[in-house]
């Protein structure tokens, strides 16, 4: 208790290195082999050491590699300064002005090598936010300016150990993502590491410990003063984890939807059943996990979908054409999301052009189906409507239909238009089935326009 009054009463400034020995972890203990790293991080780390600098590998890679998972990528940390760096590496850029960071290419790959960073005198502003971070350090005070524990892990592939400031090969050894110094002033500091626990835990199928996750709901609104620019990074980190599904319910879960994402709040409250999202996020997610890659535009369209697909449904209710439904319901939706964060073009057109698309699997007639295949986005589209099959809310024969199409030749493809015309004759009132009642918009179409 005393002990406990003492530490608050003295306690450090966030950054600022708590004077404890590092563990130095041998090879035995941790595992890490010199031949996992990639070819360029071991170059990276080798050369700043002959060059007369200290240099490891750092954060996600070092956890990565104890956990037995591939890194994605290699980050390493070093005492010597950007420019210093650079005068060692051939192919070497300072990059950042807030965080200047250099980037050394060698090869296809990049390394991302920073200056051990102290924070000692990183300014913030009223709320705690770290508004400057770019004074440089010791390697302890590194350590300590890192978000969780295990992330703040050193390998040093020439002595082969792991340097070890705050416990946390044993949160690793626990699973636990453990916030170093205090949880509450540490998402001051910076909101987006509670996305990034979220994430983290998901990925790496760890638990957030208690003290770490406890204050996360209180400080969820500060996210919102976050530039959309960095959210929007944070959320496709998210989506692209391999575990997108499991990271977006756990977001609801801690508060965090409404926060971050006003607009996966609405995803994940909608009283709706998930299958849709569900469905599309885990195909995506174990395509990326069998290394396979996955469209950002697809994923966004499958998130958003429910909005997209009520909102149709009721400009239909209403009067309107499906295509004309279609493009007012995704220009409402798109209306929305401009006030939460704005996605990227590179990205929103591809996810327009799928929702778009879905209009034109109802024409079957004449050369329209030829037309439609040959769509650049029509195999997205097709998997998009495949999805909305398996979740009923399309009819299954109309997707085995355009399944047989792509697949068979001309003759049999006539066939197939020919069945169809036949099914619309006999049934030219066929309903799709759909889930949500539509309801009738106020503002009906003008005469003419439907
Ligand atoms: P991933 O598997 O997604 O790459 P990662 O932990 O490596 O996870 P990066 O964004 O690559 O994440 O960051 C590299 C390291 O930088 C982290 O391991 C952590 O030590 C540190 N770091 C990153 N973001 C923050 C942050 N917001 N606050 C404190 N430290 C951070
Ligand atoms: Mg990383």
């Amino acid at each position: 208790m005393i002990r406990k009054l003492i530490r608050k009463v003295l306690e450090l400034p966030s950054g600022m290195a708590k004077r404890h020995k590092p563990r130095v972890i041998p090879l035995s203990q941790h595992g890490i082999r010199r031949e996992q790293l990639s070819k360029a991080a071991f170059r990276v780390t080798t050369q700043l050491q002959e060059a007369g600098f200290s240099a490891f590998v750092v954060g996600g890679a070092v956890r990565d590699l104890m956990l037995g998972l591939t890194p994605k990528d290699f980050d390493v940390a070093t005492n010597a300064t950007p420019e210093q760096v650079q005068r060692v590496f051939r192919r070497a850029r300072i990059i950042g002005r807030r965080f200047r960071i250099v980037h050394v290419m060698m090869g296809q790959e990049t390394i991302e090598v920073t200056t051990f960073r102290g924070g000692s005198v990183a300014s913030t502003n009223e709320t705690g936010r770290i508004m400057a971070d770019n004074s440089f350090g010791s390697q302890a005070e590194d350590a300590q300016r890192r978000d969780f524990t295990v992330n703040a892990l050193f390998y040093d592939p020439a002595q082969q150990t792991v340097i070890d400031y705050h416990h946390g090969v044993k949160d690793l050894q626990h699973k636990k993502l453990v916030m170093i110094g205090s949880p509450e002033r540490r998402y001051q500091e910076d909101p987006v590491r509670m996305l990034r626990a979220v994430r983290l835990a998901a990925k790496l199928g760890f638990s957030i410990d208690e003290a770490t996750r406890q204050p996360i709901a209180a400080h969820a609104h500060l996210l919102k003063k976050e530039p959309p620019a960095r959210l929007f990074d944070e959320l496709l980190k998210l989506l692209m984890s391999g575990h997108a599904y499991d990271c977006l319910i756990k977001l609801g879960e801690e508060g965090l939807a409404c926060g971050a994402f006003p607009l996966l709040d609405a995803v994940l409250s909608d009283g709706d059943d998930h299958q849709f999202l569900k469905l599309g996020l885990e195909s995506t997610d174990s395509r990326i996990r069998a290394g396979k890659t996955v469209s950002v535009g697809f994923l966004l369209a499958a998130l958003l979908w429910r909005q997209v697909e009520q909102r149709w449904a009721q400009h239909q209710a209403a009067g309107y054409k499906p295509t004309l439904a279609l493009s007012q319901a995704i220009a409402d939706v798109e209306a929305e999301q401009d006030e939460d964060f704005a996605i990227p073009r590179r990205f929103s057109i591809t996810m327009r052009e799928i929702w778009m698309l879905q209009a034109r699997f109802d024409s079957r007639s004449g050369q329209r189906p030829y037309r439609f295949i040959e769509q650049p986005r029509f195999r997205a589209a097709y998997d998009f409507f495949a999805l909305r099959g398996e979740v009923g809310e399309v009819e299954l024969d109309l997707v085995q239909w355009w399944t047989d199409f792509q697949r068979a030749d001309f003759i049999e493809r006539e066939k197939l238009i020919a069945t169809a015309k036949l099914g619309e004759q006999a049934s030219p009132v066929k309903k799709r089935r759909r889930r949500h009642p539509a309801r009738k918009l106020s503002n009906g179409p003008q005469t003419g326009n439907a």
